[in-house]
């Protein structure tokens, strides 16, 4: 394993093409699959990982917000972008960079369509978005008439997709609200397209969805977790490949007497002769205040260091007094041989967080 020297995030590009695989093997044939690239691709690098994604044939990908898309864009990127939580104030940005999007709301589809007029839009590409039970975004199913009619006599968008999201996909004991949800769904394009005399791509699969309820597959899926590793559940961790692998360095050690602290605040209080080791990561880098205190482990020559005191903002200090090592030895935090859901749990947390809270500061290595 070749040293970091300080701390880096890896990227494995081959790991992305491996789980790449593995969710399109999950889908029934020739249904699309659009790939979830927000928040720098759930914090790893949204354009190599684009740009990985597009030579592998996904069909879409999908941003949050418009700047995102707009990066993808200028790195060039030419397959379709769906904006899933587009604002008003951007739309004009958005139809000059040819992203979709996601229209949640009456106002948001008026305010979309006066913008795609004044710009003299033909066909211009949307998704509506419908809320069936997860009550966040979304137009309600008695509004189907309504957007219709809103549509109508106009030229300047055609509804393309449309779209809804579950809540509870990964749990097995929400199965029968997930069942209602793809029910509700099923009800609203059947309208919909009755209406429109066309049936819109249909989506509403997020990874866990695509695994759990393949039947709701329509003609296409969304994926964002999966692709970077994690399933969200132990089985299907097993055949995913974390693509992310967060390292550091141990700065300095210090021998600490019986008694003495470590640390703001004066946290870990010593109860005997320990050894501790500081890293140069912190909560500015995206290991939060919740992961201090003794409950999280890191990994020092495969042996376990839990993380002692206070994470500070730009340090951590672990606990090394059973491990030999020194200075400049390399620490694994999480990634390939270490799950960061673990490492996750350990902060009450998922491991969307602990991904997308690596924050931009610490240098990305890109492995192809
Ligand atoms: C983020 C997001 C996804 C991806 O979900 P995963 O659980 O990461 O696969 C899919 N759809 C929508 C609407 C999202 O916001």
């Amino acid at each position: 394993m070749n040293k970091p020297g300080e701390t880096t995030l890896e990227i494995d590009l081959s790991a992305l093409e491996h789980n790449f695989n593995y969710l399109k093997s999950r889908v029934p044939n020739g249904i699309k699959f659009l790939a979830v690239v927000k928040a720098f691709a759930y914090g790893s690098d949204m354009i190599a990982i684009a740009k990985r994604l597009e030579q592998l044939k996904a069909d879409y990908l999908a941003v949050a917000y418009t700047k995102e898309g707009v990066s993808l864009r200028k790195a060039g990127i030419q397959i379709p972008i769906l904006v899933l939580h587009p604002q008003p104030t951007n739309f004009e940005l958005l139809i000059d960079n040819t992203l979709e999007p996601s229209l949640y709301s009456p106002r948001v589809l008026q305010l979309f369509l006066a913008t795609a007029k004044a710009k003299d839009q033909e066909h211009y590409p949307v998704h509506i978005k419908f809320n069936t039970g997860l009550n966040r975004l979304g137009f309600w199913e008695n509004d189907v008439a309504d957007v219709v009619n809103q549509l109508t006599n106009q030229q300047s968008i055609k509804i393309k997709a449309v779209l809804s999201h579950l809540a509870a996909s990964e749990d097995k004991n929400e199965a029968e609200f997930s069942t209602l949800q793809i029910q509700r769904f099923r009800t609203i394009a059947k309208k919909l397209s009755s209406l429109l005399g066309y049936m819109p791509i249909r989506h509403m699969l997020n990874t866990s969805g695509i695994l759990n309820f393949p039947e709701a597959a329509f003609e296409m899926v969304r994926s964002g977790i999966g692709l970077y590793g994690y399933g969200n559940h132990p089985e299907i961790d097993a055949k995913l490949k974390p693509v992310a692998t967060l390292k550091t360095v141990i700065s300095q050690r210090h021998k600490i007497e019986p008694g003495e602290s470590v640390g703001y605040n004066r946290r870990y209080k010593s109860d005997g002769y320990r050894v501790t080791a500081t890293l140069p990561l912190g909560h500015a880098d995206g290991i939060g205040r919740q992961y201090g205190g003794g409950n999280t482990i890191v990994w020092v020559k495969g042996k376990k260091a839990p993380i002692i005191g206070n994470v500070c903002m730009d340090m951590i200090m672990i606990d090394v007094t059973d491990i030999d090592c020194k200075e400049g030895d390399e620490v694994l935090i999480f990634g390939r041989e270490h799950s960061a859901e673990d490492f996750a749990n350990t902060g009450d947390t998922i491991s969307y967080e602990v991904l997308t809270a690596i924050s931009s500061r610490v240098k990305r290595i890109i492995k192809s």
